[in-house]
């Protein structure tokens, strides 16, 4: 006889402990399959984000900027620092160490909320029925009246770089360096490029981005993107576009090396690198997750089909993050995961996918939700624009920390605002300010009435909303409207 239960989630990576935890809140009983193992074979909960994605990678991001503050930034504060010098295996220990308290923090919810957390592989085979497959090789068949698929994603691996997390790594391998490689290429100046670039390039590796695109951000503002491309060169990123690698050898011997080989404009290139991080991009994992039998149906690129709900073609099966269509992001699997274990309940939640917030978590940061320029132009949308520098706010010159601006967008007409671009300090929080106010339809006008605290960096919040319709206090205002 297999177990039953009401729900049971295939996963447990944001969208899927998400998705768990909803459904036990909401009276169903609930299991998570996970067969992630660590290094002493303990089942973990939290996926790709919490062990080697988002908190691992901001981890070491937090800890390299420190190092940075501490080597240039401290002394124009008049702090004297005698020698400021680098613990790499130190590092690596404190992320493992915040890893590890998230994912028993997983674990500890699951307990609280009555989710059963099964340890193995599970596969859908057939609409209500999971076969697991344990670490010890024992099977066993869980019944389930609806299934959440939450199998979140892979790096994608090119067959000019092959893998070996040893000189040439993904962005795991690249989370567990134990030196701080002299010459390190990255392959892919996307979002996790130029993360764990910019970590090591804070280090004191000599640092190569090779991207084979000519568009630096193509997603991103075209403002923003130039602005952040000037300012991650400073910064020691030696970002080469157009750059298409082609090839790869490693070198003989015990110190070993990579040379990789690209294409550019001129024509072919070499290079050589103690390591090289591939961060071309990650695919959906489905391999052997679901029996072909099930006739759930794929789309074109690998990604469960869903629809607006996430729910696939067969009823009773969900399937919710990086699994499906839509941008890879922890917070968007979250509110799937909400949204199905709430439509399974029959209540009529409804992730809004025109505000998905985006965060490049270099410094500084760059964020952005809803549309950009670009985009509105090409969509024939007449719309004005505010722009306030951190340059002239109080809060970023005390800080010393004033690189970058905040854009606002609004329609022409109706002053709603339709996009936010920030590349500044802590851009991620304050672009949440106007992802809330736009999930209330919030003008501009409406910004500018708000009342801000001063001295803060949210002042720029208020200024580049002002500054859409000419008002702005703390710049002169420049009419720019398309
Ligand atoms: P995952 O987190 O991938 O979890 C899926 C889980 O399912 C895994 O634990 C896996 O072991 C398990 N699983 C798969 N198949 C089975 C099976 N058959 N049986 C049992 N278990 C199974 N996103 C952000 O929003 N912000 C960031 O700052 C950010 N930074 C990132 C940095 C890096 C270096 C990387 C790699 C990713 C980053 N992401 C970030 C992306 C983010 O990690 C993903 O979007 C998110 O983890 C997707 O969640 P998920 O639940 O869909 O899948
Ligand atoms: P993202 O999908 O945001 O993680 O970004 C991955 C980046 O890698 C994209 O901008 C791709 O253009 C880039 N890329 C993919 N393949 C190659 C390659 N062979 N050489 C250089 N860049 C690549």
């Amino acid at each position: 006889m297999s177990k039953e239960y009401d729900v049971v989630v295939i996963g447990s990576g944001p969208a899927g402990y998400v998705a768990a935890i909803r459904c036990a809140q909401l009276g169903f009983s609930t299991a998570c399959i996970e067969k992630w193992l660590n290094k002493d074979n303990k089942t973990v909960y939290g996926g790709t984000c919490l062990i080697v994605g988002c908190i691992p990678s901001k981890a070491l991001l937090d800890t390299s900027h420190k190092y940075v503050e501490a080597q240039e930034h401290f002394a124009v504060h008049g702090i004297k620092v005698s020698k400021v010098g680098m613990d790499v295996p130190a590092m690596i220990e404190r992320k493992d160490k915040v890893v590890t308290q998230l994912t028993q923090g997983v674990k500890g919810l699951f307990t609280a909320n009555k989710v059963e957390g099964i340890a193995g592989t599970g596969k859908l085979i057939s609409a209500n029925k999971i076969l697991v497959s344990g670490h010890d090789g024992k099977q066993e068949e869980l019944a389930a009246k609806h299934v959440i698929i939450a199998a979140g994603s892979i790096p994608i691996d090119i067959p000019p770089t092959p893998v070996d997390q040893e000189t040439i790594v993904d962005s795991t391998g690249a989370l567990e360096f134990q030196e701080v490689p002299k010459r390190l290429g990255v392959i892919g100046a996307g979002v996790i490029g130029l993360e764990l670039g910019s970590v090591w390039a804070r280090l004191g590796s000599e640092v190569v981005v090779l991207e084979a695109l000519d568009e630096f951000l193509p997603m991103v503002d075209r403002q923003v993107a130039k602005e952040a491309q000037k300012i991650l060169t400073k910064q020691g990123l030696d970002i080469k576009m157009g750059a298409r690698v082609t090839g790869s050898k490693l070198s003989k011997g015990a110190k070993k090396s990579v040379t990789v080989e690209y294409t550019d404009k001129d024509g072919e290139q070499k290079a050589q690198f103690d390591k090289l991080i591939v961060a071309v991009g990650r695919k959906p994992f489905t391999e052997d997750l679901i029996d072909p039998a099930v006739g759930i149906e794929f789309d074109e690129r690998g990604f469960i089909k869903v629809d607006d709900q996430c729910a696939t073609n067969i009823p009773g099966v969900y399937a919710c993050g990086d699994v499906v269509r839509g941008p890879m992001l922890a917070h968007k699997g979250m509110e799937e995961g909400v949204m199905v274990a709430e439509r399974i309940a029959e209540k009529k939640t409804q992730v809004n996918y025109d505000l998905v917030p985006s965060v490049i978590y270099t410094h500084p940061e760059i964020a952005w939700v809803g549309k950009n320029e670009e985009e509105l132009k090409a969509a024939g949308v007449d719309y004005k624009v505010g722009v306030f520098p951190f340059a002239a706010n109080g809060r970023a010159l005390a800080a010393n920390d004033a690189d970058g601006l905040i854009k606002t967008i609004a329609d022409a007409k109706t002053d709603r605002i339709l996009g936010c671009h920030i590349i500044g300090p802590s851009a991620a929080d304050l672009l949440q300010q106007m992802v809330i106010a736009m999930e209330f339809s919030a003008s501009a006008e409406d910004i500018g009435l708000t009342m801000f605290s001063h001295p803060a960096l949210s002042e720029g919040v208020h200024e580049a909303a002002l500054a859409a319709n000419g008002h702005a206090i703390h710049i002169g205002n420049r009419k720019r409207r398309k």
